[in-house]
C-alpha cells in the first residue's frame, strides 16, 4: 500500500478535518477515495470503527461532500444547497444519542451515549459536530485558508491566526517573493 499523507491538522472539529479530506480548490484531491484510505484516515483521527469504515465508501464520500459543501457555504456567506442540508440530518438522524444519567461515583453525572454503532455512530457524530459547529459560537471564526494552492478549513482559535497551518503562510511568503522577483525581471 502506498503511504499516504493526509490533510489532518490535528486542532479541528471533527467535522472540519473530515470536509478536508477533500483537498485543493478547482481539481481537488479526495483523500477518501479508495477503502484503504479511508480506514487510514479514520485510524489516524481516532474514530475507527472496528475497522470496517472504508466498505461504507459511497455513503461516507456523500456526507463528507454535505459537509464540504455546507463548511464552504458557511465561508461565503451564502445559503448552503438544500440537498446538503437534507444529507447532514439525514446521518445525524441515522445515529441518534441519549443524555444517560449516572449516579454511581456518589453525585449525578451526565453523559451523551450512542443509540447505534459502528459507521452509523461515527458518521451520526460528524453530521451532528457539523451542525453545532454552524449553529454555534465558532461559527463566525470558521475560515478557508488563504495559502497558495490550499483551500483548508479551519476554525480560527486565536486572534493572529491566517492560516490553516504555519506552513502555509511560509508557502505564500514564498510565493510574493518569486512574484515580487519576476516583477522586477520583467520591468527591466
Ligand atoms: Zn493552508
Amino acid at each position: 500500500m502506498v503511504a499516504v499523507e493526509f490533510p489532518i491538522l490535528g486542532t479541528e472539529p471533527l467535522s472540519v478535518e473530515f470536509a478536508n479530506t477533500l483537498y485543493g480548490l478547482g481539481d481537488p484531491v479526495d483523500y477518501l477515495r479508495v477503502p484503504e484510505w479511508i480506514d487510514l484516515w479514520f485510524a489516524e483521527t481516532g474514530h475507527r470503527a472496528n475497522g470496517a469504515m472504508g466498505e461504507d465508501g459511497e455513503r461516507i464520500r456523500a456526507l463528507r461532500d454535505a459537509v464540504h459543501a455546507v463548511l464552504s457555504a458557511a465561508v461565503e456567506a451564502r445559503p448552503a444547497e438544500s440537498g446538503a442540508v437534507q444529507c447532514l440530518n439525514e446521518f445525524a438522524a441515522a445515529a441518534p444519542t441519549v443524555l444517560r444519567l449516572d449516579w454511581a461515583a456518589g453525585a449525578p453525572v451526565s453523559r451523551w451515549m450512542d443509540t447505534v454503532r459502528g459507521p452509523d455512530a461515527v458518521l451520526g457524530r460528524i453530521a451532528t459536530c457539523c451542525i453545532e459547529l454552524l449553529t454555534g459560537p465558532r461559527a463566525e471564526r470558521l475560515r478557508r485558508c488563504p495559502g497558495p494552492g490550499c483551500s483548508m478549513f479551519f476554525v480560527k482559535n486565536h486572534p493572529r491566526r491566517r492560516w490553516c497551518d504555519p506552513s502555509c503562510g511560509h508557502r505564500d511568503r514564498q510565493a510574493r517573493y518569486y512574484r515580487r522577483r519576476l516583477a522586477r525581471g520583467a520591468s527591466r
